[in-house]
């Protein structure tokens, strides 16, 4: 620290010991101020005006300040640019301050912590991990600080780091908090953190006791058995470390976090990173936004609840028969009952954000307005209840049902309408509240009797002093004479400069101006004393008041979040319902078999954004004890696989999830995992996908896939040359077919015909094709999907429809016939013989990439073989026979 700093100064630099690694914003009157390097570095973000306090002295300091009625908005820029930022405020009243008015930093915002609503997206989650690994275990705790949610996990085995790595792809959060070691951040599968931010934090807050004893401190509980989480050591000390941190960032009891839900991968379909990102599940592949996902098509959610419980139960597809028949049974009442749908819906329209609402009651900063908000979400309830009274599915009525437990939100309850909440808001908070704290005007009259009496001692005063200015113009014959207010003098007469001879001899002169003179009395001085000191007092009541009441509210924790609860389960069923009527879907059935049978099954979002075409519907039947369960889809470029394939997979995700699904029919089996892949050339516009980061996946998937699993390879291979590709791919494929475990259900749309070749020799492979029509030189896509094999590929075809200049068209015509009548072959090119494909089904030869599917041919074998085809062997005798190989071997030789 210099030496010789002000007092100021000398603070400022004590409290920033503390916060090295955050920007630190130093309240000073109306400002936020940040100083140093902070200044420098925040000026050139927020792209605002660096300055210098102290200019010209031994101790200038750049500087640089913020509105503090804006600095939400600037704190939010400040996180999207990677900074973490440390909020100082005044914590005593300037006026009562001797000397220096004392100060502290009141909350740390980091881009897991940001609670503004203006920052947040009301339909996503925000999550904060933290993961702590020991041996071969990995925990993980999560919360979301503005809702309260918060989740603990533990992994242990071999595979710890791959299930922690989908958990952090299906709940995205936006930081990852891990041990000083870092260790964490390497051990993630590559893309699994998007783009969170990693910070660190001591390790002693790990420690085990310590923990264990925030954990259940926070849980108000003696021990953390009834949440199911005593034996998850792991998890508890990665908790307890993100529960510590968050208390001493946020300078908060964090009531609304007091239940923890133990998330367990084994419960859940898993859906990785490639595969949420390849199925578009909530983003899209170009561009990342929520418009055109699946999610944008079946959120059809009223509330912020609602929305963010559909997208958590769209990534989380459930693996139990009866819990996903529970919500079919939950959608299919209300898709059938139009009238209590619609009703359900338009009250539940009321509802803002309780969980947020209650998020920002207990961490401190609710305002009057936000309880209002709360109360006018909680008034629809009653009638709420009573629809919900009407229906008779377990989800609907909240009577627990037996498999309560696998739902995320818990064993569900009838709805709580906190009708003595709604009463007391309604009784305290005015209908149109101030929109800060300090000023009153946010608590209704009747409310409070002291209140009353100090505002009507206030409103009694300023008529008074209105009927003063009648009076005195009586009193002095001065018509102009005016009582005016201002913030320096308070009350005053004023009397321009011509009628001054006529001011009564009582009149105290205070303030001289160009055209006129200001007078005070002793009657209004004592009047304004009255009013200014009732106003000051009103201010500090209605603040006293409010801040009781927020307490109540923060009271009432486990209820809102019990009823919050209850209308996201409401709205998202009600809203996969709407989706079902409005888009014809229909119930699937859901079996334990590994078998899918789609009858018309259609692509949810093509179908729903694509405009121009109408969408064709197809049949999907694999899997189980009869059916071929690989099946290989071959067919010209744009005409309609990747679609066919992606569709198979959102059906399941959908059924899964307890949804209806856009089919005629369907029968599901369930999936434990779904593995999507894009070959990488097919993935150009992702722009980090390469030929390894393929060959990763497709090992993972190897590895991984189950008898259960479902996995799509679309153009798997592309990424390399002709004959490497299709060499993996052939590889790939068999190993599929032919290692026990692996039963999985595939779906490889590939356009190396070529692959179909493996159906004539293993039994579990079928081939697929989408049918297309020839006229002329045109090819029509029919969109319909057919047994059997393309036999090339039409990329000439589709190269007309996209335009290509006719003399390019022509000349690619004339080299592909010369290429398959193989005029080509002298420069060594290789052709892929389709007739001479190995009829075993055998392996390609290990070394070399030539002799894939028969001999390079050169113009002595063709010779060869086109004399051995004449052969008529039952003409021959056996020295003719004898002879003709002799012959036949030396010509090979010879060359
Ligand atoms: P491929 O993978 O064979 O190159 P895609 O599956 O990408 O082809 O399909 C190309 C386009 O065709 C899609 O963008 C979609 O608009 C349209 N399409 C695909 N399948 C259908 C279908 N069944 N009905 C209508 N249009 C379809
Ligand atoms: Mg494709």
């Amino acid at each position: 620290m210099p030496a010789n700093l002000t007092p100021m100064l000398e603070q400022y630099h004590r409290i920033k010991r503390d916060h090295r690694d955050a920007i630190l914003m130093f309240r000073m009157g109306d400002f936020y101020e940040m100083f140093f390097e902070d200044a420098t570095k925040a000026s050139g973000i927020l792209e605002i005006a660096l300055t210098a306090r102290g200019k010209g002295t031994d101790n200038e300091a750049p500087m640089c300040g913020v509105p503090w009625h804006s600095v939400d908005s600037y704190i939010a820029r400040l996180i999207a640019s990677g900074q973490k930022v440390a909020v100082c405020d005044q914590v005593e009243d300037s006026r009562a301050a001797r000397g220096l008015v004392r100060r502290e930093v009141v909350r740390v915002v980091s881009p897991g912590t940001l609670t503004d609503p203006s920052s947040l997206d009301a339909r996503d989650n925000l999550y904060i991990a933290c993961l702590f690994s020991a041996g071969d275990g990995v925990g993980a705790a999560w919360v979301d600080l503005s809702t309260g949610d918060f989740r603990l996990s533990e992994s242990k085995g071999p595979r710890a780091w791959e299930q922690v790595s989908q958990q952090v792809a299906t709940l995205r959060p936006r930081e990852i908090l891990q041990a000083e070691d870092g260790a964490a951040a390497g051990r993630l599968a590559p893309g699994a953190a998007g783009d969170a931010v990693f910070n660190t934090l001591e390790t002693w807050a790990f420690a085990r006791d310590a923990a264990y004893r925030t954990l259940s401190e926070q849980m108000r509980t003696a021990s953390l058995e009834g949440f199911g989480c005593q034996s998850m050591e792991l998890a508890v000390r990665a908790g307890g470390a993100l529960l510590h941190h968050l208390r001493a960032t946020q300078r908060s009891s964090l009531e609304h976090i007091h239940r923890v839900i133990p998330f367990n991968t084994a419960d859940y379909m898993v859906l990785d990173a490639p595969t949420l990102r390849t199925l578009e599940v909530t983003r899209t592949l170009s561009g990342g936004g929520r418009a055109g996902s699946l999610l944008s098509v079946i959120d059809r959610t009223v509330t912020p609840m609602g929305a963010r419980r559909i997208q958590s139960w769209l990534v989380c597809p459930l693996l139990q028969v009866g819990a996903i028949e529970r919500r079919l049974d939950a959608v299919e009442e209300l898709a059938s009952g139009t009238r209590i749908r619609d009703e359900l819906r338009s009250l539940l329209k009321q509802v803002r954000d309780i969980e947020r609402l209650l998020g920002r009651v207990t961490l401190g900063s609710a305002t009057a307005r936000d309880l209002l908000s709360l109360r006018e979400s909680l008034f629809p309830l009653p009638a709420v209840g009573r629809l919900a009274g009407q229906l008779s599915s377990s989800l609907l009525t909240g009577q627990p049902g037996p498999l309560a437990s696998a739902d995320t939100s818990g064993p569900p309850v009838a709805l709580d309408t906190l009708e003595d909440l709604h009463e007391l808001l309604g009784r305290a908070i005015d209908d149109d509240p101030a929109a800060t704290l300090h000023e009153g005007g946010m608590i209704r009259p009747g409310y409070n009797v002291e209140l009353d009496d100090l505002r009507s001692v206030s409103r009694d005063g300023k008529s008074y002093i209105a009927a003063i200015e009648t009076r005195e113009r009586q009193r002095s014959g001065i018509a102009s004479l005016k009582v005016r207010y201002n913030r320096v003098f308070g009350y005053y007469i004023e009397v321009s400069r011509s009628n001054l001879g006529m001011v009564p001899a009582d009149y105290e002169r205070r303030q001289t101006l160009v055209g006129a003179e200001r007078f005070v009395t002793p009657e209004l001085k004592q009047y304004e004393e009255k009013v200014l000191t009732a106003q000051e007092r009103i201010q500090d009541l209605e603040f006293t008041l409010f801040t009781q009441i927020r307490d109540e509210v923060a009271a009432r924790a486990a209820r809102l979040r019990n009823t919050a609860d209850r209308v996201a389960d409401l709205d998202a069923l009600a809203c996969l319902a709407e989706v079902a009527v409005s888009r014809r879907f229909i119930r699937p059935a859901i079996c334990e078999e590994s078998r899918t049978s789609i009858v018309a099954g259609r692509h949810p979002v093509v179908e729903a954004l694509g405009n121009e075409e109408r969408f064709v519907p197809n049949d999907l039947e694999f899997g189980g004890e009869r059916e071929p369960r690989i099946l290989i889809v071959t067919g010209p470029n744009m005409g309609g696989k990747s679609t066919y394939l992606r569709q198979a997979a959102l059906i399941t995700l959908l059924a899964q999830m307890g949804s209806f699904v856009p089919a005629e029919r369907a029968r599901i089996g369930i999936v434990d995992r779904i593995f999507s892949r894009i070959g990488s050339s097919d993935n150009l516009a992702g722009g980090q996908s390469t030929f390894m980061v393929e060959m990763q996946e497709t090992a993972n998937i190897l590895h991984n896939a189950s008898d259960r699993s479902l996995i799509l390879l679309d153009e798997v291979g592309r990424g390399t040359s002709t004959f490497d590709g299709l060499s993996l791919a052939w590889a790939i494929v068999e190993y599929l077919h032919d290692t026990p475990g692996l039963g999985a259900r595939v779906l490889f749309a590939t356009h190396y015909h070529e692959l179909t070749e493996l159906s004539r020799t293993l039994s579990g492979i079928r081939n697929l094709t989408v049918s297309v029509k020839e006229s002329g030189q045109d090819v029509i896509f029919l969109r319909r999907i057919v047994e059997g094999a393309a036999d090339r590929s039409y990329g000439i075809q589709v190269a007309r429809l996209a335009g290509l200049p006719k003399g390019v068209i022509e000349r690619a015509r004339e080299v592909l016939a010369n290429l398959e009548t193989n005029e080509f072959g002298r420069d060594g090119m290789p052709k892929l013989a389709r007739h001479g494909a190995a009829g075993t089904g055998a392996a390609p030869a290990a070394q070399g990439q030539i002799p894939l599917f028969g001999p390079p041919e050169d113009p002595v074998a063709t010779e060869v073989l086109s004399e051995l085809r004449q052969i008529e062997t039952d003409r021959l005798t056996p020295l003719e026979g004898l002879q003709l190989l002799d012959r036949l071997r030396r010509k090979l030789a010879t060359d």
